[in-house]
């Protein structure tokens, strides 16, 4: 199948083309028809599938086969995503797609001015993108106007969840018209997913592409045995002695990823950590560094590693295992992209033990371990809680508790334990 056989306008074939994509992936081949048709969509399709031009490409045909007049633009496509990464990533696409199409786009999320956001929305656009939280600002203070939203799509819905925006995303929905096509995507599906969509979607076409909770074929995935308080040292050998040029390396922990940033730069490895204390500006230089090499290392929290997209991404450490086994998933789902081969790496340590059994029982695979000569694990430590446990690199004491730097408002989440440090209420949004 090519982009052709999809029937796409000649602007957007031609705005793929120059991207260098021939094939559809399956998510673009599957779901383009069915939102062309005008359907409901609800979407199996993890970060790395295509998955966001498989959504924006059909929108933006949609949108320019009614044009609207100049003067009364109208934003007439909403994209909600929980990160603002994930937002600006999404934005770009669709500017990169839209290129030679006569429509406009904006993007607001937290943690920068308003005020340009404001003088965006009045001067009026076509497609929004936003995190919830900015958004329902905007709602609150009148400077935003959904009542011609044609198109709603709700991206990384699971994730959303997650972070506890469910209320705020209920909230967007009820000041929506009614009559509106939803496409609602997630790499997985609980019971609260099942819910929302059953409550948003109206006879949904189901696209499901790379089987629910089952990890990439292209990635090799294995475990190192060590101690905790050898994993940064072992990290930082193994990547100096394999040259490894472009890492992506994931804590449980804010603390933790600082921790470990200083550590590979105190021995010479060029390393920069996002996460939710950092500032936007920060968050957004070091995906940028990491993105041209300038810097090999990016450690990096869950959340704040969401929806990143780095074509290519060659290594995958979890310098500690996440305590939702899903998330080894997204996890992994950083390499091995759009064809290309990929090596994830787990440095597991004794307190870590029931964390791998979930991710194998998850991914339905026993993961392949070994050990490094000179980084055996000693025999006599015995595993404590992780809450309690030996700190790797976050140290000790941050695995548990509240700590972390401040989340306003976060409760943690009765799914995750504390550790994570992870936001669960829009508060937050402004801050990831
Ligand atoms: P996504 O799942 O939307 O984050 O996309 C993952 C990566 O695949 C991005 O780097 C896209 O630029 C790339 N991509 C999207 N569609 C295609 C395609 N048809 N062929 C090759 N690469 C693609």
């Amino acid at each position: 199948m090519t982009f052709t056989d999809l029937n796409l306008h000649a602007s957007l074939l031609k705005a793929i083309t120059d991207q260098g994509y021939t094939t559809p992936t399956p998510v673009q081949a599957q779901a383009i028809p069915f939102i062309l048709e005008g359907r409901d969509m609800l979407a199996g399709a993890q970060t790395g599938t295509g998955k966001t031009a498989g959504f924006t490409l059909p929108l933006l045909q949609i949108l320019t086969e009614k044009t609207m007049p100049k003067s009364n633009r109208k934003i007439r496509a909403l994209i909600l995503t929980p990160t603002r990464e994930l937002a600006a990533q999404v934005a770009e696409s669709v500017k990169i797609y839209g290129k030679y199409l006569p429509l406009k786009s904006a993007v607001i999320f937290g943690g920068v001015g308003i005020n340009p956001q404001i003088t965006m929305l009045r001067n009026g656009i076509d497609i929004l993108i936003a995190t919830p939280g900015r958004l329902l600002d905007h709602i609150g203070q009148g400077t935003v106007d959904l009542s011609a939203v044609e198109v709603f799509v709700l991206d990384e819905a699971d994730r959303m969840l997650d972070m506890g925006f469910i209320r705020d995303i209920r909230r967007v929905i009820t000041i929506l018209p009614k009559h509106r096509q939803n496409l609602m995507f997630s790499a997985t599906y609980s019971d609260e997913i099942k819910t929302l969509a059953n409550t948003l979607l109206r006879n949904p076409a189901e696209v499901e592409v790379a089987r629910r909770n089952t990890s990439s074929e292209l990635v090799t995935q294995s475990v190192i045995l060590v101690d905790c308080k050898r994993k940064s040292a072992l990290l930082g050998e193994l990547i100096a002695k394999h040259k490894w040029e472009q890492v992506l390396v994931f804590t449980r922990t804010k603390h933790g990823a600082n921790k470990l940033t200083e550590y590979l730069q105190k021995i010479g490895i060029t390393a920069a950590a996002i996460h939710g204390n950092k500032s936007q500006a920060a968050r957004t230089k070091a995906l940028d560094d990491f993105k041209r090499s300038a810097v090999r290392v990016l450690v990096a929290t869950d959340i704040a590693a969401r929806g990143i997209d780095i074509d290519a991404l060659p290594h995958v450490v979890n310098f500690e295992l996440p305590n939702i086994a899903e998330d080894y998933v997204h996890r992994i789902g950083r390499t091995g992209r759009a064809g290309c081969e990929g090596e994830a790496l787990s440095l597991v340590c004794v307190d870590e033990a029931d964390y791998l059994r979930g991710i194998e029982k998850l991914i339905n695979k026993k993961l392949d371990s070994r050990i490094i000569e000179g980084y055996e694990p000693d025999p006599t430590i015995k595993a404590e809680p992780i809450q309690r446990g030996r700190g790797g690199a976050g140290g000790s004491g941050n695995r548990g508790g509240n700590g972390g730097g401040g989340d306003r408002g976060g409760k943690p989440t009765q799914k995750r334990d504390s550790g994570r440090h992870e936001p669960k209420r829009r508060d937050n949004d402004r801050r990831h």
